[in-house]
């Protein structure tokens, strides 16, 4: 008997890094799951990795900034399983660049994408799991949910707003058994940035993650399946979550 088999979950941003990491954690402790982005070809490669442990996978390709997709993956999800026990908001992107050159467009996308498909994905799955009193949240913020630098005001303003949301929710459905957890981690090697637009920024961010050993994606993974096979009392909040080598 596996810790999570019967166990259904759904995890966002699972073709690459930290959500794919999840998946495969997750499968490895026995739960079926839904994985969930916008690269097919990457989520198929991964469905095969996990179909080749025995898990049993359901492929979403989904855009997120489609504001009804985030339905749309728990709703399937739901049909596809016949519920959703635990959901892994992980999809996110990171735009960093000073305010006063920042296109505001990009940043509008990322709000979307790491605040608002979050919540509608959390909105759509409470109903279920309200109604069997089960379920778990987990949330994905990171260190600059917590300080805020330069050139990341944006970002921090996403990752800030996914830790309040998140606690305000938890408080809003503990008393449903609903847990919440969310997870700060510091510098993860990723594909997180390449997608920096803003050179000097990208340059000193890359270089500051080559100077320390960064956290690796099934680190953050072995922190979220640590919090979701807690027993049903037991809700751990939060996991911040840094490469020893990262100070600040
Ligand atoms: P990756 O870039 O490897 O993963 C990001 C994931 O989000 C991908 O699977 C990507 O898939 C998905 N995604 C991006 N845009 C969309 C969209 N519009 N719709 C659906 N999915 C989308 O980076 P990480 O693994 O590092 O990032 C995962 C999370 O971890 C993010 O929330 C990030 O902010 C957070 N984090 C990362 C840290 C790090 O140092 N790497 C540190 C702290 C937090 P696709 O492109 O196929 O859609």
């Amino acid at each position: 008997m596996k810790r999570l088999d019967g166990r259904v979950a759904l995890v966002t941003g699972a073709s690459s890094g930290i959500g794919e990491a999840t998946a495969v954690a997750l499968a490895q402790a026995g739960a079926r799951v839904a994985i969930a982005a916008r690269r097919r070809d990457r989520l198929e490669a991964l469905a095969s990795r996990l179909r080749a442990m025995g898990a049993d996978v359901l492929v979403l390709e989904a855009d997120l900034l489609d504001e009804h997709v985030a339905q749309r993956i728990v709703a399937d999800t739901e049909r596809h399983f016949g519920k959703l026990d635990i959901l892994v908001n992980n999809a996110g992107v990171m735009y960093l660049e000073p305010v006063i050159e920042a296109d505001l467009g990009r940043w509008r996308r990322m709000l979307e994408l790491n605040v608002l498909s979050l919540i509608a994905s959390t909105q759509a799955a409470l109903g279920g799991m309200r109604a069997r009193r089960d379920g778990h949240i987990v949330n994905i913020s990171s260190t600059a949910g917590r300080i805020a630098n330069p050139n990341a005001a944006a970002y921090s303003a996403t990752k800030f707003g996914v830790v309040a949301f998140s606690e305000a929710l938890r408080r809003e459905v503990h008393a449903d058994n609903i847990r919440v957890s969310v997870i700060e981690p510091g510098v993860v090697e990723t594909e997180l940035r390449e997608h920096i637009g803003h050179a000097a920024t990208k340059d000193s961010l890359d270089a500051w993650a080559a100077s320390m050993r960064q956290l690796q994606p099934e680190d953050v993974a072995d922190a979220i399946v640590f919090c979701v096979t807690r027993p049903s009392h037991v809700n751990v909040n939060e996991i911040l979550i840094r490469p020893t080598d990262q100070e600040r």
